[in-house]
């Protein structure tokens, strides 16, 4: 009774309506949004800090909106998720990051790209299969590919994340643990998985230079990230103090605003025409 009660309250409460209706507007907008071609790809450069070279990008998606505007990925990622949404969008995601990369390649910048997966992907057994088929499409060899994951999306599904993962890792591709240190299981999987990448997460990373007790987790996590064998990528650096306290620590990549706003792909191709001359 005491349910039926809240289920009542809750369906005639305007803002339960106001929601739910916006956000079913905002899902069936993306759905039309992915046919038409509102749906772009921007790239942040990942740095090696010891000499300022891009060695790999972040692939990022954007929803230009003829009405709203820019939409953040934020608001429309959660949605795609939940209504499956998530699988043509990524789709779309890896083979315009792909035949970008092909591009860049065929210029002769040898970078890595990394793309972002949800939980959605690490259940999904047919997933390998579908990335080595977009990557062969470009010609683009699968050891250049970074699947970036979070700890929350293999724990959702862990006994299959696992197999999947493992797939992917055989047949060349590699595996990030995207904004590492946020999750739970950090050092249980850290032990169990395989995987080939460490982002720590921006929380951490942001106040290094004023925190104390942030600087000794970043120094201990890149440590021992470095003694398992791991890359390890320190993600949201804004400022160039960060940039040298990062340097110094030694062994890590960077990426954040001050070394490199997402961009388009040009921006990107100019930036690596730069580096390629220097
Ligand atoms: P993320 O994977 O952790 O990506 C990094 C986010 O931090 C990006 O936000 C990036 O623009 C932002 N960022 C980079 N450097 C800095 C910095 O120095 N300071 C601050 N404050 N932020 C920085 P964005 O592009 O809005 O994406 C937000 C999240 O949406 C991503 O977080 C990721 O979880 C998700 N996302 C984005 N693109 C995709 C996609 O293609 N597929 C999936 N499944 N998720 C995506
Ligand atoms: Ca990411
Ligand atoms: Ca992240
Ligand atoms: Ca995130």
């Amino acid at each position: 009774h005491a349910k039926l009660e809240r289920d009542r309250i809750s369906m005639y409460s305007p803002k339960f309506d106001v929601n739910t209706v916006e956000r079913l507007r905002l899902l069936s907008e993306l759905r039309a949004a992915l046919d038409a071609r509102q749906l772009h790809v921007v790239y942040q450069p990942q740095v090696d800090l010891k000499n300022g070279r891009t060695v790999g990008v972040e692939a990022l998606v954007r929803w230009r909106h003829p009405v709203r505007g820019l939409v953040v990925p934020d608001e429309f990622i959660p949605l795609a998720e939940n209504s499956g949404l998530i699988f043509p969008l990524t789709d779309f995601v890896l083979d315009t990051a792909l035949g970008q990369l092909a591009i860049w390649r065929a210029q002769g910048y040898e970078v890595r790209m990394a793309v972002n997966l949800s939980a959605r992907h690490l259940s999904d057994l047919g997933l390998p299969d579908q990335v080595a088929d977009i990557a062969a499409r470009h010609n683009v060899p699968l050891s250049s590919l970074v699947l970036e994951v979070t700890e929350t999306a293999i724990l959702s599904d862990p006994i299959r994340a696992d197999a999947v993962i493992k797939t992917l890792r055989g047949l060349g591709v590699e595996i990030s643990i995207d904004d590492y240190g946020t999750g739970n299981a950090s050092l249980s999987y850290l032990k169990r998985l395989e995987i080939d990448e460490l982002k720590i997460d921006r929380s951490f990373v942001s106040n290094i230079r004023i925190d104390d007790h942030d600087l000794i987790i970043v120094k201990s996590t890149i440590g021992l990230a470095l003694a398992l064998g791991l890359r390890v990528v320190a993600e949201g650096i804004e400022d160039g103090p960060t940039t040298a306290a990062l340097r110094e620590l030694g062994g890590v990549l960077g990426q954040g605003y001050h070394l490199g706003r997402p961009g388009p792909p040009e921006q990107i191709g100019a930036r690596l025409a730069d580096e390629h001359r220097a």
